[in-house]
């Protein structure tokens, strides 16, 4: 592993949040496939990243016994090329590792579970099917859809999650979602992250303008209403 490369946008030294039940760090990758209007990282998606592994790693040193795990986020952190010695280090050092991923690699997520070097995943279900690619600007759904099954199928820890701006998904596209989840078989968490207006956005987002009812949302899940 080449650790010149700076594929980091930013590290967020310790949170107690992201990581069920662990105390972690963040790592930020820059770069993504998708442009969600509503991405409040822009410049992490368009900008090249500025923190290089050595620098990573020296931080990770530093966090031995004080940190249980490492969350590798962005951008999308799976499309770094190097994301399974990344996580196989990261493992070795002590910590846990927990990703945070789109679902559009799911060969990477498939090796990275089959190696056993991942330990909890955060899968973003972005839109349904009907409005994925408005959503995401891209047309990976059925990526998105193997990602899903295959965690499901090997009884993988993680949860899924969905980012509501309400003039961009209705209580009908959600409870898509939830119907497309409960046909697939899932019965794990479902977290629902209403939108917060933050400047920059990557689609220059406004202030919603529809509300959002979250009682007119089938109950076949036990949701996590975040922000609402
Ligand atoms: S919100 Fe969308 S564009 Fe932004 S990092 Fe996540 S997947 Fe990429």
């Amino acid at each position: 592993m080449n650790l010149q490369t700076k594929p980091i946008s930013e590290i967020t030294r310790f949170t107690t949040l992201d990581f069920p039940d662990r105390l972690s760090c963040i790592v930020w990758f820059s770069g993504c496939q998708m442009r969600c209007p509503y991405c409040y990282n822009p410049q992490m998606v368009l900008e090249d990243g500025k923190i290089s592994l050595e620098e990573l790693f020296k931080f990770l040193n530093s966090r031995k016994g004080k940190l249980d795990g490492v969350v590798l986020s962005g951008g999308e952190s799976t499309l770094f090329p190097q994301i399974e010695l990344l996580c196989k280090e990261i493992k070795d050092m002590g910590f846990e590792v927990k990703i945070d991923t789109n679902g559009l690699m799911p060969q990477r997520v498939k090796s990275l579970v089959k190696k056993g070097l991942v330990d909890f995943i955060s899968l973003d279900f972005k839109a349904p099917k009907e409005k994925f690619n408005i959503i995401t600007k891209t047309n990976g759904y059925e990526k998105l859809q193997e990602t899903l099954a295959f965690l499901i199928e090997n009884e993988f820890k993680f949860e899924v999650r969905t980012t509501v701006h309400p003039d961009l998904l209705n209580e009908d596209d959600i409870n898509q979602i939830i119907s497309t989840l409960h046909s697939f078989g899932y019965k794990g968490r479902y977290a629902l992250q209403k939108y917060l207006h933050v400047i920059p956005t990557l689609g220059e987002t406004k202030e919603p303008k529809n509300h959002f009812d979250i009682k007119k949302l089938n109950n076949i899940f036990d949701i996590e209403f975040r922000n609402f």
